[in-house]
């Protein structure tokens, strides 16, 4: 909405009840309340929305990211009503909405796959002989899956048919469609995908990429751009093939090519996700480009404006995603009401949040409640920065992953760019948060508590006898507990 406000376009909000008070409600210029909080009344009800757009004599819908914005029928409904969708062709979104189709279109391409099943499971006898020729650990992955979810990791054969059975009735009932195929796991490996934009005259390019393996649960939580582990031909070569996967399903809009990056810095093609990503911001730092007002101007059929010549990285960026999640509890939600909630400032900080103080974070959405966003010279500058800016961001009243992001950027393996999608079970632990004491350190505080009532025992002398008669280190140990 900030975008289309500098370009001097209205905006309308809809909204559901739960988030009738939300920032983005108070800045449209109209908000139309869409129904009760759950999305499947409210923010998923596509004929409700188009019939809105109707009414409200609106020309174009950003689906933002999320809800409808990779469902292509949604698309296809909103170009029929005679209304603009800022985003690729349903066609485009149907063949990379399904990671295996995906597959397919990208094949003529020349475009390195990970090693896997090409077509979707039905023979499990088969499925079991391919994946003893890929080599266990093999990865069960939903063809429809998203958000890091319908995943499963097949460690040894013996463990096959039930995680297969259970991988299919996962996937059917989660995203409608029990196709499932199978994926060597790798496993110490990088996410690194490339920023898409391609108009609808045929002219697509890159804007390098972000660095996206600090992640919990198969889902990002810092991302950064650009990657400390990529080298000028590196990025020129997986740009030549995100673009070669763009031009492969006839892209056009903003979009992003996912990758998977081995030990070697061998990279395969993962997934193309065909809509504004989470983490857009760190692009739009180091290129200086808006890519919402890039998505709409492509909309209304304008031409790129630049070439890949044009563009060029300028200093560093990191974004970290400030969840409504519990680090020290396996990061689960943890929703309530943000009691306090102040944002940071000052030089190179962005905050993109959907939350004031007082609002409650309701249990219905991916409980995202901001994105912090900072942008330096260097990359350590950005860092430094970030740590500033965490430091700054006061949040009462409910947990975030805040507390989780400042120990991963002071890691040394952050710090030296040397991590993997490993982080978390590789070095965070819910302890490195709450440092409580080890038993030495707590017998020695019993010890020295001791020896200070010892010497203090005629002044203390009435509490003196109650702990005298007693006289043991020991009980000092469970008191202070
Ligand atoms: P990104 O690839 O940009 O990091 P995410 O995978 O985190 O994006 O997804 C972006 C948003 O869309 C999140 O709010 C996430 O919960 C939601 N999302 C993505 N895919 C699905 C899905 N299949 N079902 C439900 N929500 C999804
Ligand atoms: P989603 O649609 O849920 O985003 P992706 O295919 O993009 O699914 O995978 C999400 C994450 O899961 C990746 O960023 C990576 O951490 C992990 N992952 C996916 N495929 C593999 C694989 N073959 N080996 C190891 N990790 C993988
Ligand atoms: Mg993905």
């Amino acid at each position: 909405m900030r975008s289309a406000k500098e370009m001097g376009i209205k905006t309308v909000a809809i909204y559901s009840e739960a988030d009738r008070l939300s920032p983005h409600v108070l800045y449209a210029d109209q908000a139309v309340c869409l129904g009760p909080p759950p999305s499947s009344q409210s923010y998923l009800l596509a004929d409700k929305i188009i019939q809105v757009c109707l009414e409200m004599e609106v020309d174009a819908i950003h689906p933002g990211y999320g809800f409808l914005s990779e469902n292509a029928s949604f698309s296809k409904k909103v170009t029929e009503a005679g209304l603009i969708f800022i985003g690729p062709s349903p066609e485009s979104i149907e063949v990379m909405g399904s990671k295996l189709a995906a597959k397919q279109a990208v094949a003529q391409y020349d475009i390195p796959l990970v090693p896997g099943t090409e077509e979707a499971i039905s023979d499990i006898a088969a499925a079991k002989t391919k994946a003893a020729e890929i080599g266990y650990p093999i990865l069960i992955k939903a063809s429809a899956g998203g958000g890091g979810k319908g995943m499963r990791i097949v460690e040894q054969e013996g463990d096959f048919e039930e995680q297969m059975q259970r991988a299919v009735s996962e996937a059917q009932s989660a995203f409608g469609d029990g196709a499932v195929f199978i994926e060597k796991y790798i496993t110490s490996p990088r996410h690194i995908e490339i920023q898409i934009l391609g108009d609808q005259h045929g002219s697509i390019l890159h804007l390098f990429e972000r660095e996206c393996s600090i992640q919990r649960r198969h889902q990002k939580v810092i991302e950064e751009a650009p990657s400390a582990v990529v080298s000028p031909e590196m990025r020129k070569a997986m740009g030549e093939a995100a673009v070669g996967v763009a031009k492969a399903c006839d892209y056009y809009g903003a979009g992003t090519v996912e990758f998977i990056v081995d030990e070697k810095l061998n990279f395969y093609f993962l997934e193309m996700n065909t809509r504004l990503q989470v983490e857009h911001p760190v692009t739009e730092m180091i290129t200086g480009k808006d890519l919402v007002k890039e998505q709409i101007r492509i909309a209304q059929g304008e031409k790129l404006s630049f070439t890949q010549e044009d563009l060029q990285i300028q200093g560093h960026a990191i974004e970290v995603r400030v969840y409504a999640e519990d680090p020290k509890n396996n990061f689960l939600p943890d929703i309530g009401k943000l009691q306090t909630y102040r944002r940071p400032q000052g030089p190179g900080v962005r905050v993109d949040d959907g939350f004031e103080e007082g609002m409650d974070i309701p249990i219905y959405y991916d409980p995202m409640i901001a994105k912090l966003i900072t942008y330096a010279e260097s990359r350590q500058q950005a860092i430094d920065r970030m740590i500033r800016a965490i430091d700054e961001y006061q949040i009462t009243g409910i947990e975030t992953t805040l507390g989780f992001c400042r120990f991963a950027l002071q890691h040394e393996a952050f710090v030296s760019g040397n991590f993997d999608t490993k982080f978390v079970d590789n070095y965070f632990s819910p302890a490195v948060l709450s440092p409580t004491l080890t038993d030495e350190e707590e017998e020695l505080l019993a010890a020295l508590a001791v020896e200070f009532f010892d010497k203090n025992k005629k002044a203390t002398h009435s509490l003196a006898s109650t702990a005298a008669s007693k006289n043991q280190a020991g009980n000092w140990k469970n008191r202070l507990r």
